[in-house]
């Protein structure tokens, strides 16, 4: 389940909006498990959302996205300083549905990429914004056949 607050969703559409006609991309942040306020060891899995922080999409593409790595170092350094942690990504889909593409599979599959980030997209494709989030289904570190895909619960917490 990917749970956000009502603010979180709305800068994530409106992110989705200021970048069109090219693909947005950011990093959501959640209280990081060393904080000291979890005592229940997890990476952050499932962990509400607390902070979207946009990141330039290096690729500057409406097709695909790059998250640009100077400012993805500095943000996890943020997120760190702040007790936070990044355990998940969004990205638009200027034209096509809300749903991993094959560029997006590779990506999520890649051996350094945690297994257990949400992986947010914001269709634009249909004149209105819709946000759906997936995961790599747990045991399946690979969705080339579309059978590891899982799509979770997007929930307003506020
Ligand atoms: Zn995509």
């Amino acid at each position: 389940m990917l749970s956000l607050s009502r603010q979180s969703w709305l800068e994530i559409l409106a992110e989705a909006w200021k970048v069109y006609p090219l693909e947005a991309c950011g990093l959501l942040m959640a209280e990081s498990a060393r904080s000291g306020q979890s005592s229940s060891g997890q990476t952050g899995l499932d962990k509400p959302i607390k902070v979207f922080r946009p990141i330039h999409n290096a690729a500057q593409s409406s097709r695909i996205f790059q998250l640009d790595p100077m400012e993805y170092m500095k943000a996890e350094r943020a997120a760190d300083d702040a007790g936070l942690e990044v355990v998940g990504v969004m990205h638009s889909h200027t034209h096509t549905a809300a749903y991993p593409s094959p560029t997006d599979v590779a990506e999520a599959t890649k051996p350094l990429v945690p297994p257990t980030w949400h992986w947010a997209i914001v269709s634009l494709a249909w004149g209105y914004p819709e946000l759906r989030s997936f995961r790599v289904a747990e045991g399946q570190g690979d969705w080339s056949t579309r059978s590891g895909i899982a799509e979770e619960r997007v929930w307003l917490n506020g």
